[in-house]
Order: C-alpha cells, then structure tokens, then sequence
C-alpha cells in the first residue's frame, strides 16, 4: 500500500463515464471530471430530485440502465441503502464487460449486500470531503484527498482507472491515499468514534487521523452554520443511521452522570480550589497531561497529512488574532 500524488486521468481518456445519483458527491464527481477533459453522463430517475440540477448543469442524463449501457465506467454514487436495488435493476444486466464498477464507500460491496459481476473491475474512490468541497478545491485549482482501492481486478487495468479517477477529481493534487474495501468501509462507519480504538486494532493511522479529527472540523462547521439541521442535510443517510443509532451507545446515562459530576464539583468550587492548589504547586500535572497531548501518535501523522493540505496552511496565515486572546 503506497500514497500517490503524481497520478494522471491518462487511463480514462476517451473514455465513457456513467455517473449515478447527482446529490453531494454525485455532483462534484461529474462536474470535477469533465473539466478533467473526461466523457461523463449521468444517470438518474427522470423525474428524481436532481435530475433537472443535472440538466442545467449541462449533461446529458439518462436513465440509470441506458448510462450504464454505454459506459467503461460506473460510478454509483446515489445513497448506500439504495445501491443493491440499483444494481439489481440497472447495472448487472447492462454492465459491459471489463467496465469498472466504482463506489465512494464501500459498505456494500464489503458487506456482500451487492455481489459484483465476476467480469467487471471493481473500484473506490473516496474523496475525504463532503462534494461541495470536493468542488470548491478543485475550482481553485486544488484538491481533496482521496482514497482508492480495488476489490476486482479483471483487466489489469482497476488500480489505474481507480488512480485516473481520483486524479479527474482533483485528489491527486492533494494526496492519494491507497485502502482496500475493508478498512475504508469499517474506518468510515466507526468514524466519528475514535482514534486510538481504530490503530489499537490495526487500522492505519493516516486513515484514523481523516476519519476522527479532519472530519470533525467539516461536521462542527456544519453545526456552526446551521445547526443539526445543516448538517444533517449535508452528511450521507447512513453516517446519520450511525449518528442515531450508535450515538447513544457511546455518550449514554453514565456518560451524562460523570457530566453532571462535573458540573457538580465546579458549582461547589472544588474544581477551583484544586486548579489553585495545582498552579501553586508549579503545574505539575498541567504540564505532564498537556505534554502527553503534544506528544499523542495523531499529532505526529497529523503534521504530515496537514502539510499536504494548502488551504489548511493558507488557513494558518490568515489573521488569528482573536484566537490568540486566550479564553476561558
Ligand atoms: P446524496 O444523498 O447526496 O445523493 C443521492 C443522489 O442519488 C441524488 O441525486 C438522488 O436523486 C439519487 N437517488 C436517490 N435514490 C435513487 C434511486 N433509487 N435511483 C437512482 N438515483 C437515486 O448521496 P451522497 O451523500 O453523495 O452519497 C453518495 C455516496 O457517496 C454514498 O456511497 C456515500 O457513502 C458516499 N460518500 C458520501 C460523502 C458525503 O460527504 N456526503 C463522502 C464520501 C463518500
Ligand atoms: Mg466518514
């Protein structure tokens, strides 16, 4: 497994690309790849929600059957939930063979809800952004780290079509990043739930770091803009099944009970007498329990990840002044 950031669109040029589902990614996908120079339809319900974006976007849309008949390249990027329906209807049957089969996560294939033909490369590239920064980037002449990774390979050809696309999206200007369908998938779905759970059990921190803290930051802008709302527009349906469902599991009773502790030993002042006794005495455990945050294994890959990631670094000159001020 090896990072990539010198790839190039060179194994899909003339080449047809299907893209499936106009939503969040849908949309960054086809518009990225065709200023890439690439042939991209799309394929959606003629009266679906998005089809009309799609049209004044200037793409030809067709039925999702008719798009994957003429294509070398299938990108099924409608919600999770629906795909298996989808390729039972429109893809298995119409899939040419030695044509990709690409996903932006890989919960089905990996979980075997969707069996892919045995004649077909199967692909997946996920941009670590939401689609309308997958955009945003690549318009300013930037990109949004990718994963990629091949489950299928017939042709010999799947990890340079998964590369080709993923540098169609602009990714290759940030950083490539290479997984298989296991890790992204149960690294993506453990997500928002730790860092050192996810190394401990032998995932790679590069993909832990993307996961638990760079997604953080897109999650709480959303909070910060418009609430649980907004952000429950923005992220998939099934980052909220997980949201809904396994949130409670992790922040539950006993979590609120140490919470109101908390809040107990600051409202009889405990809190403050021994933050005097500790500044009194020298910050000795001030300074031991701030070092072991400095010294944690997510700020070391996260240095690397974050130097590979301009407008983090552009982010980092703007004015701060305000921030600067120490609060609380
Ligand atoms: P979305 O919900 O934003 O878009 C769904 C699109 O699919 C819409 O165009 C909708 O009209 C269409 N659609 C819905 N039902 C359909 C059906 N039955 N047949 C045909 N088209 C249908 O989806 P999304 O959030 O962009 O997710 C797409 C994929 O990308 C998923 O696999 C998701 O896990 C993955 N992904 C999403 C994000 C993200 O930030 N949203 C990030 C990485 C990967
Ligand atoms: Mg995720």
């Amino acid at each position: 497994m090896s990072t990539e950031t010198k790839a190039t669109t060179d194994a899909l040029k003339g080449k047809r690309i299907a893209i499936l589902g106009y939503g969040s990614q849908g949309r960054a996908h086809a518009l990225n790849l065709r200023d890439s120079g690439l042939d991209v339809v799309v394929g959606l319900r003629p009266n679906g929600a998005t089809a009309a974006t799609a049209k004044a976007d200037g793409f030809s849309v067709l039925e999702p059957g008719e798009a994957v008949k003429s294509a070398d390249l299938v990108a099924v990027l409608t919600p999770d939930m629906v795909q298996p329906e989808l390729y039972a209807s429109a893809i298995e049957n119409n899939i040419k063979p030695n044509a990709a089969l690409l996903f932006a996560h890989g919960l089905n294939v990996h979980f075997k809800m969707i069996a892919p033909r045995a004649d077909i490369d199967v692909i997946l590239v996920a941009p670590k952004g939401p689609g309308h920064l997958v955009r945003t980037e690549y318009e300013i002449g930037r990109g949004v780290p990718c994963l990629y990774a091949v489950y299928q390979d017939v042709t010999g050809q799947a990890k340079a079509k998964a590369m080709a696309y993923a540098a169609g999206l602009g990714g290759a200007r940030a950083l490539l990043i290479e997984t298989d369908f296991k890790e992204e998938t149960e690294t993506d779905l453990f997500g928002e739930q730790g860092f050192e759970t996810l190394v401990e059990a032998g995932y790679k921190p590069e993909i832990a770091y993307y996961e638990v803290l760079h997604e953080l930051k897109l999650i709480v802008d959303l909070l910060y803009q418009g609430g649980l709302t907004k952000m429950l527009t923005f992220i998939s349906e099934t980052a909220q099944y997980g949201d809904y469902t396994r949130g409670p599991r992790i922040v539950d009773a006993d979590t609120k009970q140490r919470m109101k502790k908390v809040l107990e030993e600051i409202q009889s002042g405990e809190f403050a007498r021994e933050w005097k006794a500790e500044y009194d005495a020298g910050l000795p455990n001030y300074k031991r329990l701030k070092q072991a945050d400095l010294d944690h294994p997510i700020e070391k890959i996260g240095a690397q990840l974050r130097a590979k990631m301009v407008w983090l670094n552009q982010a980092a000159t703007a004015p701060v002044a305000p921030a600067l001020k120490k609060v609380g």
